[in-house]
């Protein structure tokens, strides 16, 4: 599919709901760049741990958000308990928003891409021309997320799963800063009784009937 250049494709929803999935695939069939914003909080939250300084701490945030490097993206213990946790935390200050804010813009300018993450239509480009909400019912992202960890040979706890994803939820869609919304003009798939390649083709009949592109 031929795109109008620097089209940018804005992929939101909560956790687990099967973003990540999506866009990146997206990304590999229209020949656009990616980025998982996601982990740039995930990166920022990890810095602040390794302080061991409290992520709410804003101060400390700020500058380890400002000092961030490639590197920190590339860790290998971005995920887990502790690291959404902290991600989520330190995502709801609004100056680790604002030093992320450009680098995000900057990504997704150079040449259009696809970019996954909260707030990503509402905020980072509120002009993009494709806007997706991904969500799922919180038992089925539970039972995803559950899976994705034992299938990583990571022990978990089913109950305890659901209920850190409802935590997550709760934290990312009532801050008071870019909280988890779907833009008015996104289109909703919700991919609770989808499976990964119905929603992918679910998304690229939307691409190609938004943009209107035939091939
Ligand atoms: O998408 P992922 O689950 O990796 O994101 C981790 C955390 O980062 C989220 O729970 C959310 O608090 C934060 N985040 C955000 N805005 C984004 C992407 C992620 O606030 N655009």
């Amino acid at each position: 599919m031929r795109l109008p250049a620097g089209t940018v494709i804005a992929v939101d929803g909560p956790a687990a709901a099967g973003k990540g999935t999506l866009a990146r695939r997206l990304a590999a069939e229209l020949g656009l760049p990616y980025l998982d914003t996601g982990l740039l909080y995930r990166a920022v939250g990890r810095r602040v741990l390794d302080r061991g300084i409290d992520p709410q701490d804003a101060r400390v945030a700020e500058a380890e958000a400002r000092a961030l490097t490639p590197e920190d993206l590339a860790r290998s213990d971005l995920r887990g308990s502790l690291a959404d946790m902290a991600a989520s935390k330190v995502a709801a200050i609004p100056a680790v928003r604002a030093a992320l804010l450009d680098f995000q813009r900057r990504f997704g300018a150079a040449q259009g891409a696809v970019l996954d993450g909260r707030d990503i239509g509402t905020v980072v480009f509120p002009e993009a021309r494709v806007k997706l909400f991904i969500t799922a019912s919180v038992a089925e992202r539970a039972r995803r997320r559950f899976l994705e960890l034992t299938g990583r040979g990571v022990a978990a706890d089913p109950a305890q799963v659901e209920a850190e994803i409802r935590d997550r939820d709760a934290q990312d869609a009532n801050r008071p800063v870019a909280p988890t919304r779907r833009a008015p003009d996104a289109f909703e798939i919700d991919t609770t009784a989808l499976n990964a390649d119905e929603t992918f083709h679910a998304a690229l009949a939307f691409i190609r009937k938004k943009l209107r592109v035939i091939a």
